[in-house]
């Protein structure tokens, strides 16, 4: 089964889709993710895609394409997670092609709602551990007591460099330029399920599953 987490930046789409690699054993395609390692790698589109992100701007579709192709080509187990993909029309456009070319469908599209000063607060609070990329946000979910992460025990937390006020007003402007769209492009393909993004994690991982259950083909 392959699905889409859509939302805009601090929805808890991350935070989903680990629950659901951990209980499912899913596969989560953050593009995000794979851009930072890119940024992190020192190579010429990771210097090209650093400026881009840090501004909070959307980096171009023909590199997030091909990121995502090579993975879909590798083949995902239980399935893909698409989390912060497809961010516009043509990535969306590009991401049907290439599951019908590779002989796969795709399951369902959930789109978590949540409010514009939430997700200010929430982003502004957030932090991961640096040793498994766990997130913690000091509003919701606080680092523990001991320091140590409740996952893996690791010490360390960072920060993302885009999780700033300014950035994410650039963000959230993408989001409601760009990636929005997508909401009725998929309602009317007939795979949008809305759910409160705003609920506590534990409720938002039970209205997934409810999605995901019905979206199992018998
Ligand atoms: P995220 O971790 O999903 O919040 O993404 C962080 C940043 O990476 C975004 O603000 C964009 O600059 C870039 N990015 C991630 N996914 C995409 C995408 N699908 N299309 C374009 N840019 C992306």
């Amino acid at each position: 089964m392959n699905i889409i987490l859509l939302g805009p930046p601090g929805a808890g789409k991350g935070t989903q889709a680990r629950h659901l690699v951990e209980t499912r054993g899913m596969v989560q395609l953050s593009t995000g993710d794979m851009l930072r390692e890119a940024k992190d790698s020192g190579t010429e589109m990771g210097k090209i895609v650093a400026e881009v992100m840090a501004k909070g701007e959307l980096v171009t579709d023909e590199i997030v394409i091909g990121l995502i192709r090579e993975k879909i080509e590798t083949g995902g187990g239980s399935g893909f997670i698409f989390d912060g993909f497809p961010r516009t029309l043509a990535q969306a456009d590009a991401l049907g092609e290439l599951l019908e070319a590779t002989g796969q469908t795709l399951d369902a599209v959930i789109e978590m709602e949540v409010d514009d000063e939430a997700l200010v607060a929430r982003i502004t609070a957030r932090s991961t551990c640096a040793g498994c990329g766990e997130v913690y946000n000091d509003l919701t979910k606080p680092i523990p007591d001991d320091g140590k992460c409740t996952n893996c025990g690791h010490t360390e937390f960072k920060r993302r460099a885009d999780d700033n006020e300014d950035s994410l007003r650039t963000r959230l402007m993408e989001y409601y330029k760009k990636t929005s769209p997508l909401i009725g492009y998929y309602y009317a393909k007939d795979h949008l399920t809305r759910i409160d993004g705003l609920a506590e994690i534990a409720t938002v991982q039970q209205s997934i599953a409810g999605v995901l259950g019905a979206a199992t083909p018998a």
